[in-house]
């Protein structure tokens, strides 16, 4: 899960960050409208959540959300505001906000909103998917190796390498690049090394060994990798 955060004030926007990371969602996290309207006009990286503050420097989150909902774009945006006043709330939905909070909340509140948002979205994934043998479950996170005669075991993972073999697993049979993986996969203002895909596939890759599945993430030569099915 990738949330684009969109926060001026650097308290706040520290704690949001600090919180949704801890709760493994990657994180950019934007300072101002413009900054933010650069993440979300990108065609490189793709976004499952936003959180946008209303009152911004630049572009106001509510601008954003104009923006962002004239493109088509479904993307579930939560918006945070100081303002309580009904007329504020109204015209937050009416521009295409998916909910609602108002400052100060507590981090729980924020979270349980966002968990919400995930259920209801339209773009969301289906909750298991499946290559070959292995068996990846969205819910809760798991991996799993089925053998042939329908037994399961579990493939413990770090969190990075769950995101990898998920994104592997969401674009099967496709060349995916070095930097597509970078781009979706490590935050924005991340100091990404150029090898730091190929030691993360490296890793994933003896994991699924251990399991006898080391010959599912095919690398392509001079471009990526690609995951057969
Ligand atoms: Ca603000």
């Amino acid at each position: 899960m990738r949330v684009l955060l969109v926060e001026d004030e650097p308290d706040l926007g520290k704690a949001i960050d600090r919180t949704l990371k801890q709760e493994k969602y990657i994180v950019d996290w934007a300072l101002d409208g413009s900054e933010a309207w650069e993440y979300l006009d990108s065609q490189w990286t793709q976004y499952n959540l936003a959180i946008f503050d209303w009152l911004l420097p630049g572009l106001s989150g509510l601008e954003l959300l104009r923006r962002l909902r004239a493109k088509n774009s479904a993307l579930p945006v939560l918006m945070l505001t100081a303002k309580d006043r009904m007329e504020d709330k109204v015209a937050g939905l009416d521009a295409g906000a998916d909910d609602y909070l108002v400052k100060p909340f507590g981090m729980a509140e924020l979270l349980a909103r966002l968990r919400a948002l995930q259920r209801r979205s339209p773009q969301i994934q289906p909750q298991q998917l499946q290559v070959e043998n292995l068996v990846l479950d969205c819910g809760n996170r798991t991996v799993c190796h089925l053998d042939p005669s329908g037994n399961s075991q579990i493939i413990s993972l770090t969190n990075k390498e769950f995101q990898l073999l998920e994104y592997f697993m969401k674009h099967p049979n496709q060349i995916i690049t070095t930097d597509q993986i970078r781009n979706q996969l490590w935050e924005a203002s991340a100091d990404s090394f150029s090898n730091v895909v190929a030691a993360q596939v490296r890793l994933l890759r003896r994991k699924l060994e251990s399991v006898g599945d080391a010959n599912l993430i095919e690398t392509v030569h001079g471009v990526g990798y690609r995951m057969k099915n």
